[in-house]
């Protein structure tokens, strides 16, 4: 255990996603006396999204400083990196795998499933409390109240919001809120892809297929489980999910609105959708400002997606959220800051300089796989080499 005056605090860690179960690891390692507050009724809740690549530099080496390089090693998914680019009409231009294998460990991938697992494994019992949603927090003393829907209430000294893209928490740090992006995502899942959508199965090979024409995305993931996650990125208007009439709860309306708006696509593409569980989900991709700053407070600050959402086109959402855990984990122990507000103020220096610089790319990215060049784009970006 180190010494510090953060292990005489309470930590309460509301979001138990990849961010807050990486920090919760991290600070526990240390000594710390850390809960994390989550939503999802037990850990058996169903993990939606794509499968992971985790970068050396970001989501590795938080899993690495946490000492969970072996339970991944054990759980990545050696072959998902395979990549073919296609275009409307399932060309293919580019079909690769990189070298995401246990022995190189570039870019290996993993399902976010696998990846909740080990961390959960690794806390401490009952260190998760679940079915905690989180409805409000408020000064109390020298700490905070945080109430949650049940009526359960809990007290703590220091509160990191790891509660995401609608984080409860964020207000109470930041008035500065996200800006719409100008593409609007609509993700499906399939489950079993061999039998369902025998043709996509193929395609995708065990990986990810990204096609592109006409200012528009699809981006299929095969998942451990024989499942394929996709999802659909169009322009649209800020408001369009409340004004295009359509009802994204019924799922032969979203049906309709893929088959008109990809009419002139392979009607392989329209399988996905017609065989997709019924509960597609519409998400508008929102970024924050790429040059926020705050003040730091003593005892609240924020990581992940709740503290700098953006859009998934450059894969670095789960892997900024682990290495916001890592810096800050580091930052509360840093003998040279001897007050938890100075540690939280020279992570959030680090958090937030950081994303100027990966959210810029991030919409640079976002812009370029919607443009009418998006093939030839993201094909020159592979010769280049990515990185
Ligand atoms: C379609 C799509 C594809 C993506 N693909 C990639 C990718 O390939 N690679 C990548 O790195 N990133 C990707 N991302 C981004 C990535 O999902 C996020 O950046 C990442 O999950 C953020 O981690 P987090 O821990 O901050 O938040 P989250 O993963 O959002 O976790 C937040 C947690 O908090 C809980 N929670 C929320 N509100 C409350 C509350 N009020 N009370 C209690 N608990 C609460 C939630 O249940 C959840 O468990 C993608 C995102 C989308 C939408």
């Amino acid at each position: 255990m180190e010494q510090s005056a953060i292990n005489t605090k309470k930590i309460a860690i509301v979001g138990g996603g990849p961010g807050g179960l990486t920090l919760a690891r991290l600070l526990q390692k240390k000594g710390a006396d850390v809960h994390v507050y989550e939503r999802d009724l037990n850990k058996d809740a169903r993990v939606q999204g794509a499968t992971l690549d985790l970068h050396e530099e970001s989501g590795l080496a938080a899993l690495e400083e946490a000492g969970l390089m072996d339970a991944f090693r054990a759980n990545y998914r050696p072959g998902a990196d395979a990549l073919r680019i296609v275009d409307k009409h399932a060309t293919i231009f580019f079909d690769e795998a990189f070298a995401g294998d246990a022995d190189t460990l570039q870019r290996p991938e993993i399902d976010r499933g696998p990846l909740r697992k080990i961390l959960l494994e690794s806390l401490l019992p009952n260190t998760v409390v679940w079915d905690s949603h989180l409805r409000s927090i408020e000064k109390a003393g020298e700490g905070w109240r945080l109430n949650f829907y049940s009526g359960m209430s809990a007290a703590a000294d220091i509160v990191i919001a790891a509660d995401g893209a609608n984080s409860k928490i964020r207000a109470h740090i930041t008035p500065l809120k996200p800006f719409y992006s100008g593409i609007t995502i609509v993700e499906g899942f399939v489950y079993d892809s061999a039998q369902q959508v025998p043709a996509i199965h193929e395609l995708v090979n065990g990986g990810k297929v990204f096609a592109m024409a006409d200012s528009k995305t699809l981006i299929v993931s095969s998942k451990g489980d024989g499942s394929l996650v996709f999802y659909a990125g169009v322009h649209a208007p800020e408001n369009w999910v409340a004004n295009s009439g359509i009802d994204f709860k019924n799922a032969e309306e979203v049906r309709t609105w893929f088959k008109e708006t990809f009419a002139d696509w392979n009607p392989l593409w329209f399988d996905l959708f017609d065989k997709a569980e019924p509960d597609f989900v519409v998400r508008p991709q929102y970024c924050m400002l790429l040059d926020q700053s705050w003040e730091a407070l003593p005892d609240l600050t924020m990581l992940g997606d709740a503290a700098h959402v953006m859009p998934p086109y450059a894969g670095e959402g789960v892997n900024m959220a682990m290495l916001d855990a890592l810096e800050l984990s580091r930052c509360l122990y840093d003998p040279s800051l001897p007050t938890a507000q100075l540690s939280i103020a020279a992570y959030e220096r680090q958090m937030n300089a950081r994303f100027a610089e990966i959210g810029t790319l991030t919409m640079e990215q976002t812009a370029s796989l919607h443009s009418e060049t998006a093939l030839q784009n993201l094909l020159a970006m592979f010769e280049r080499g990515i990185d």
